[in-house]
């Protein structure tokens, strides 16, 4: 206990989440540990696992608390995350919450806060590589349209980055992962942190607050 960095980033989609987490692990040799990119995997290798999650994934719903404490199980016992850990996308719920609590000790919860007015715009427009590089059309464009600026890969844009689906999804934010953040609040270990602006003013106020 203390000695592995246990840290959750917790934000309505579109908030930031993952392009924070990965900084965070390039800086502090953290595990980044995305529920979201450990299903789109299963999903895309056909498992198991992929193919009982991927009707709640295509509706913009959640995915069962027991598949996905499970998932979470395996990578947390990963060598990667032996110094610790980033969670992006995880809790989401309370359960998932409580099986967390039970496992590992949790230092920080940064709650990156967008207003849903901009929600809309940074989830329709986002663009993903295979290799998980993240664009958008308008705020981080690639070089060359459509193709990722690393790996030369085309982009695509995830099924459920329309507009029909935020709304489940953000509806899903407030009734199931508000009442995590309670939570976390009521152990005192919460900092908020304003996600609105470039990538790299949210970086630094992350980095302000840990
Ligand atoms: P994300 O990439 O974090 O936006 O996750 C994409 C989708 O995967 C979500 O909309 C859910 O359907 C599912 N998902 C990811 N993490 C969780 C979780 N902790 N609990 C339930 N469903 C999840």
């Amino acid at each position: 206990m203390g000695e592995r960095k246990g840290l959750i980033l917790i934000g309505a989609p579109g908030s930031g989440k993952g392009t924070q987490a990965k900084r965070l692990k390039d800086q502090f040799g953290l595990a980044h540990i995305s529920t979201g990119d450990l299903l789109r995997a299963a999903v895309a290798a056909g498992s198991e696992l992929g193919r009982k999650a991927k009707g709640y994934m295509d509706e913009g719903g959640l995915v069962p608390d027991s598949l996905v404490i499970d998932l979470l199980r395996l990578a947390l016992d990963g060598p990667e995350a032996a110094a610790g850990f980033i969670l992006d996308g995880f809790p989401r719920t309370l359960p998932q919450a409580e099986a967390l609590d039970a496992a590992v000790a949790i230092d920080k919860v940064i709650d990156i806060q967008v207003p849903f007015s901009l929600i809309e715009e940074r989830i329709t427009g986002r663009r993903m590589s295979p290799s998980g590089h993240v664009y958008h059309v308008k705020y981080s464009p690639p070089k060359v349209e459509g193709v990722c600026d690393v790996t030369g890969e085309a982009l695509y844009q995830r099924s459920d980055d329309t507009a029909e689906k935020v709304r489940s999804r953000l509806s899903k934010f407030e009734q199931e992962t508000r009442p995590v953040i309670a939570r976390y609040q009521s152990k005192g270990i919460v900092v908020a942190v304003d996600g609105v602006g470039e990538p790299d003013e949210v970086y630094a106020r992350i980095l302000a607050v840990l």
